[in-house]
């Protein structure tokens, strides 16, 4: 009898330090698998499927699970985990899912998967920490920008990010200019369980792509030119875009969310310096909202394949690292932020050059806004008034 649960044995024994990382992308690997669950001994891998499969489908899933878990393990090794602040032990209050009662209370509702309003109560939460974010932004008289959602493909194109992260990619596309096409879709357009129920060949090809991130337009932005002055700091807000399949849950993982970021561009040292300078700063903010988090050494989300040997290179040379901020509900920690140092990869790519000729440097500190209130509201509720006074006393001011 075809059965809708799939239990598989991994042929490679999953290490602990790969359980995260297999399980989120197991999401990706067929459109059958509702939910996928790797057993923390790494040695099994129970699959919930839409529909039942017959023996050779079920067989055909086995083998891409196979795929995915061979590409992640072999030959991986631990990486060695740089800390650098460690806040995680800071006492917070409150222990259950704030999701929950942020649904019950209609503070959250969902319109999709992954994709959710904000009421007034986290609304004022992402409006005080993002002013948090912007007094650092002016700490280092960064000039400010605003970028549109919308990216063209052909700049993702130049800094390879389809081949890195097609998984988690957004496309944007429009109607044909065709009376015809337009016509008829004005006529059908139709939503049914599966969506939209467009004829084929009524839209035009994808020349646009809804923004992973905030700093790749400033890059752009600066592309095929001299440095203007040898060094820029520059800040923005912006929508971002990155499609996580059925990890896609609460506050935790959004397909659509905002960031904000400052971007440094200029030299090797600069750079570095001003991520390193960047990262002190923060701390004095996090204390004084009473934050439980830690900093440590992190690795971008790259699809499998040869991208393997990306997140080694990242590890080894700190490129990039996390502000992990406590769940205490799961008993875990969410990256509400990072510190990123590209080396002169977009430097290289996008033609931007230092004064002595040589490719820029950039890098980025980065926040995510909802995440950062749902990790406050996860350590300390929706009471106003067990907040820590800074917050408690900052939203009030919003309110009068
Ligand atoms: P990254 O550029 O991947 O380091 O992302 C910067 C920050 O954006 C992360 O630390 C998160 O706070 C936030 N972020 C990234 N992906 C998501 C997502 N799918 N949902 C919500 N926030 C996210
Ligand atoms: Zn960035």
């Amino acid at each position: 009898m075809p059965e809708t649960k799939l239990s598989i044995t991994p042929a490679l024994t999953i290490p602990d330090f790969l359980v995260g990382e297999v399980q989120s992308k197991l999401a990706y690997v067929d459109e059958w698998i509702v939910n996928a669950r790797v057993d923390p001994s790494g040695e099994k891998i129970d699959l919930d499927l839409s529909q039942p499969a017959a023996a050779e489908r079920a067989g055909e899933l086995a083998e891409k699970v196979q795929r995915v878990v061979a590409s992640l393990v072999e030959g991986a090794f631990k990486p060695k985990i740089q800390v650098l602040e460690d806040h995680l032990d800071r006492p917070a209050p409150y222990t259950a899912d704030p999701h929950t009662e942020l649904l019950a209370r209609g503070e959250i509702s969902q319109e999709a998967q992954g994709i959710f309003t904000l009421g007034p109560l986290v609304t004022r939460l992402v409006e005080y920490f993002e002013s948090r974010f912007r007094e650092l932004a002016v700490s280092f008289g960064a000039s400010p920008y605003r970028f549109p959602t919308l990216i063209p493909a052909r700049y993702l194109e130049r800094v390879n990010y389809f081949r890195a992260f097609p998984h988690s990619l957004t496309f944007v596309t429009h109607l044909r200019e065709d009376l015809d096409a337009i016509d008829h879709f004005a006529q059908h357009a139709a939503c049914d369980e599966h969506g939209l129920n467009e004829p084929a060949g009524s839209f035009a090809p994808i020349q646009t792509l809804l923004s992973p991130a905030v700093c790749y337009h400033l890059y752009f932005a600066l592309a095929d030119q001299p440095l203007p002055g040898g060094q820029v700091v520059a800040t923005a807000v912006g929508n971002c875009f990155r499609y996580e399949s059925t990890n896609l849950t609460s506050l935790e993982r959004l397909w659509n969310f905002t960031m904000r970021e400052v971007i440094f561009v200029g030299s090797k040292d600069f750079v570095l310096d001003n991520r390193e300078t960047a990262r002190q700063r923060m701390h004095q903010v996090f204390e004084s909202v009473g934050l439980a988090y830690r900093v440590e050494s992190a690795t971008d989300p790259f699809f499998i394949g040869e991208f393997r040997k990306q997140s080694v290179f990242q590890s080894a040379f700190q490129l990039k690292f996390e502000i992990r901020a406590r769940l205490p509900f799961k008993d875990s920690t969410l990256a509400v932020g990072s510190y990123n140092y590209h080396q002169n990869f977009f430097g290289r790519n996008l033609n931007i050059s230092l004064p002595d000729g040589t490719p820029a440097h950039t890098g980025c500190v980065a926040f995510g806004l909802e995440r950062m209130a749902f990790a406050f509201l996860a350590q300390y509720g929706l009471q106003p008034e067990n907040w820590p006074a800074a917050v408690q006393v900052a939203l009030q001011e919003r309110i009068e």
